[in-house]
């Protein structure tokens, strides 16, 4: 199964890939991962990362295929069937291209572009509602999913904080980037029919039993 995970910030994607991910058995592949692992080991294609990112550029498009095509040959993917969930790619037209590319390659075909859907004022509220527990990790909402003692974590009594990502104008600039980028991607997988929207709005469990529910179909 290959599958490709599109959704914008606070609409709950890390807990649905992970979900994916155990249930049928491909790896959770993320950019942000590749990313790290490549630089921390030194890589040639980390060492040219880096160099980008130093000058406060954007990494190429043609660098990001290439990182993500060298980690679709780890043994992971391969020992799956070439199978894998996507996370943070492809983000331009030109990466689902190429990605099409590289499955050719391997006389394969993506599975589906999941795309979870909330509207943007709740994704606002959501993320600018959050609040993290720096020593365990633990999330609240400040409606509904609140602490014991405000502002205080139920299991360790830390101090809990806002992540500066989730400060409302920093959430509103992120989501407009994502709208403007993930358009003309959902645009690019309807032409092919190969997207499938689900309603994020719902319960996690409930998003889940959807894509579960689609995948099964095209199994
Ligand atoms: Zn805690």
């Amino acid at each position: 199964m290959r599958i490709v995970l599109l959704g914008p910030p606070g609409a709950g994607k890390g807990t649905q890939a992970k979900r994916i991910c155990e249930t049928y058995n491909i790896p959770h592949i993320s950019t942000g991962d590749i990313f790290r692992e490549n630089m921390k080991n030194d890589t040639p294609l980390g060492q040219k990362a880096k160099e980008y990112m130093h000058k406060g550029l954007l990494v190429p498009d043609e660098l990001v295929v290439e990182m993500v095509e060298e980690r679709l040959t780890y043994e992971d993917v391969l020992s799956t069937g070439y199978g894998y969930l996507l996370d943070g790619f492809p983000r331009t037209v030109f990466q689902a291209g190429a990605l099409c590319d590289i499955n050719a390659k391997k006389d394969c075909e993506l599975t589906l572009a999941i795309n979870l859907e909330v509207p943007l004022d709740i994704l606002i509220e959501r993320v600018t509602n959050r609040r993290i527990c720096p020593k365990c990790h633990e999330t609240y909402h400040l409606k509904y999913n609140k602490p014991k003692i405000e502002g205080i974590c139920d299991f360790d009594g830390t101090a809990l904080y806002q992540r500066d990502d989730d400060k409302i104008e920093t959430v509103q600039k992120r989501i407009q980037i994502y709208q403007d980028e993930t358009m003309p991607l959902i645009e690019f997988y309807e032409d092919k029919q190969k997207i499938i929207n689900i309603n994020g709005l719902q319960h996690m469990s409930d998003v889940f039993k959807d894509i579960k529910k689609v995948l099964s179909g095209v199994n």
